[in-house]
């Protein structure tokens, strides 16, 4: 049997409740083989792939908060500290009810490779909880950032393991989180990114995953013979990485007709509104019904009641900036039925394993999460710097600095696919470039 298989086999007797993450690691060493093979005498020997699949640590806790009722919740608190083999753990906190060790063992491990592909010298973590933000008064969110940070604090530091934000944990929680972790250490570090402009943060952090998620498209289409401008695409999402998706698909010429949130999603055939859906969605923290109210070129539909989603709707470009497996196979044959040109993912694995070879089998240009998202977590490492030299970079500054690095990393992942023989295979380049980096540096360390 091959290392690879082996590995499989074993990683995924072990983590057989996970799916996720069992989805995310077949993935990886499905599209690296090669590379192992060629060095599969060494990479056996030191066990190489057994280390880099299982956490370096899973740290999992109580988190007990008092409600406005008086009454006393309790909520499960995760931090996955999986590889620090090229820089400290770096990766967000979600806060959603569907977490659990499986969802966030995932994004750990994707978060090595992404990080990886970043050029910059970070590590792969990610955490969160089970709360849900949504509906909470700021008061309840406080005391819950609070308890959460009362534990997590003992994990964590600006050299040691740096958390930010994903779905759920926004500059309202980074803030409360940061506020409580000064209070218990005394110490004024830069121990979270996407901090506040006033306390350390970095301009263009906010606006980063949306924003790279454009510039990696934009150059994946230029390198293929098509200009993004007059292109019609297709957004799911309303929160942070789809809103300044948005915004740069509309400075870059490309006309967005759709987005979503849990429950619904708009058509605006005229292009959405950035200005109103960014009203909506981060100043009133409302539903998207409110943006078709006062909209009148939008449509909204149910997606319970209708069963339906905004993959239907004829585009030549899908950035999915949602949530994990929210586009499958049957979404992707709408979108090459459709006519779609490019696939990128602004979410990490929204698209599901069937739906991703259906779209490369039908010359779909795809990107991966780890690549094309990767513009997020890149800023957060620039704001790490910014940290570190008491200093802080103008919006150009930062925001040509990202462009530089989304740049990069899709001449990177596209090279690693040619140099073994799988041109135009994102995914496997992806998977390849980021592994490279990690593999060595595990080398080098010893065991
Ligand atoms: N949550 C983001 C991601 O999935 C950003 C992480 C960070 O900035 O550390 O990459």
């Amino acid at each position: 049997m091959s290392y690879v298989d082996e590995v499989l086999e074993r990683v995924k007797k072990q983590n057989a409740a996970e799916p996720e993450f069992l989805q995310a690691v077949e993935e990886v060493l499905e599209t690296i083989r090669p590379v192992v093979d060629a060095h599969e005498a060494e990479y056996r020997k030191e066990a190489l792939l057994e280390r880099i699949c299982e956490p370096d640590r899973q740290i999992k806790f109580r988190v007990p908060w008092v409600d406005d009722n008086g009454n006393v919740q309790v909520n499960t608190g995760y931090r996955i500290e999986f590889n620090n083999a090229i820089g400290p753990y770096k990766g967000g906190l979600r806060l959603h009810p569907s977490v659990y060790t499986g969802i966030i063992k995932f994004l750990g491990f994707e978060q090595i490779f992404k990080n990886s592909l970043t050029g910059l010298p970070i590590g792969g973590g990610k955490g969160g909880s089970d709360f849900d933000p949504k509906g909470k008064s700021d008061r309840e969110v406080m005391a819950f950032c609070q308890s959460f940070m009362s534990e997590l604090y003992k994990y964590i530091g600006a050299d040691r393991d740096v958390p930010a934000g994903d779905i759920g944990t926004g500059a309202r929680e980074i803030g409360y989180m940061f506020g409580y972790y000064k209070k218990l250490t005394d110490s004024f570090e830069g121990v979270l990114t996407g901090k506040g402009l006033s306390y350390g943060g970095s301009l263009a952090r906010t606006e980063a995953t949306g924003y790279g998620l454009l510039y990696l498209t934009e150059e994946m289409l230029k390198c293929n013979g098509h200009d993004i401008k007059g292109k019609t695409c297709l957004v799911s999402g309303s929160g942070n990485v789809a809103i300044y998706a948005i915004q740069k698909a509309q400075q870059l010429g490309a006309k967005v007709v759709t987005c979503s949130d849990s429950t619904g999603w708009i058509y605006d055939p005229e292009g959405i509104d950035v200005d109103l859906l960014k009203e909506i969605k981060e100043v009133k923290r409302a539903r998207l019904t409110e943006y078709a109210a006062q909209r009148s070129s939008a449509e909204y539909h149910d997606k319970a009641k209708e069963g339906t989603n905004q993959w239907q709707i004829k585009a030549d470009i899908a950035l999915p900036c949602a949530t994990q497996n929210e586009l499958n196979l049957e979404d992707a044959k709408k979108l090459v039925a459709n006519g779609v040109i490019a696939v990128a993912e602004g979410a990490n694995m929204p698209t599901t394993a069937d739906a991703t070879i259906y779209l490369q089998q039908n010359k779909v240009l795809f990107s991966p999460g780890k690549a094309s998202n990767a513009g997020g977590v890149a800023t957060s490492a620039l704001e790490m710097s910014q940290n570190s030299e008491r200093l802080s970079w103008t919006f150009e500054e930062v925001d040509s600095k990202l462009k530089g690095i989304m740049v990069n990393i899709f001449h990177n992942i596209d090279d690693a696919a040619k140099r073994y023989g799988k041109e135009g295979d994102y995914v496997a380049g992806a998977n390849i470039a980021g592994f490279e980096k990690v593999a060595d540096a595990m080398l080098a360390h010893g065991v």
